[in-house]
């Protein structure tokens, strides 16, 4: 009796360690990098994917609006740079980041809209997280006609102090030059899908969840 109670806690307690082993490789959280030109649509698919996939989306431009509506030192230095059309310096957006990343709901993954900006971003991002995550970066590419057109309709309702044509023009010509080579950078390690921005909302969101069911098909049959 008192040896057959022995065998089955034995048991339970193995399958407590195996479960618990499997759990810690299949659940290297997923990090999604939407990366794409100001108005090609990376705030839609992160609100999309936060809401499917029930984790947060991480805008730094939404980080840095905020810290400039409560009038903190960052928000007031960083407003600057935003209404030049120029992008906030890499420190100022790693620490923001980096801080909210420190919070626990980051923990079972998260979205990244609108970071990495530069290739200083994106290796002290790298530097960071090692291989504690897995990484899967979505270009949404459009042209910037299409991106014109749509900066117009934004601006009209939401009022953001940087749409405006000139501010816009500014924005494009530094991501074409700070944040384009970042598809490069994650082609290379075999990161990178490409998605075609011109397509609408709804197409790009199943287009995206398909390479995202993908990815974790590939994870768990690689996982021993
Ligand atoms: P959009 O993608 O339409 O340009 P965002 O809300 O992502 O809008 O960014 C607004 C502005 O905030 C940018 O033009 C830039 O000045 C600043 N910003 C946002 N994210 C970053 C970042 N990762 N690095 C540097 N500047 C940033």
């Amino acid at each position: 009796m008192v040896n057959k109670s022995l065998s089955i806690l034995y048991s339970c307690i193995l399958v407590f360690f195996v479960c618990g082993h499997l759990e810690a490789i299949n659940s290297r959280p997923l990090v999604i990098i939407l990366l794409g030109a100001p108005a090609s649509g990376k705030g839609t698919q992160a609100a999309f994917l936060k809401e499917k996939l029930q984790i947060p989306a991480l805008s730094t431009g939404e980080l840095l609006r905020e810290n400039r509506n409560n009038k903190t030192k960052l928000g007031l230095e960083a407003e600057q740079y935003i209404d030049k059309g120029q992008l906030v310096p890499d420190e100022m957006i790693l620490g923001m980041l980096f801080e909210r990343l420190n919070e626990k709901d980051t923990q079972k993954g998260y979205i990244l809209d609108g970071f990495p900006r530069t290739l200083g971003q994106a290796e002290a991002y790298s530097a960071k997280v090692g291989s504690s995550v897995e990484l899967l970066v979505i270009n949404i590419d459009a042209p910037d006609s299409l991106l014109f057109e749509r900066i117009k309709g934004r601006a009209q309702k939401e009022q953001r102090s940087d749409d405006t044509p000139a501010i816009l023009e500014e924005r494009l010509k530094n991501y074409r030059l700070q944040t384009a080579p970042l598809v490069e950078y994650y082609r290379s390690q075999h990161l990178l899908y490409q998605i075609n921005g011109a397509e609408d909302a709804a197409k790009i969101s199943s287009q995206i969840m398909a390479i995202i069911q993908d990815k974790q098909r590939a994870l768990a049959s690689s996982s021993p």
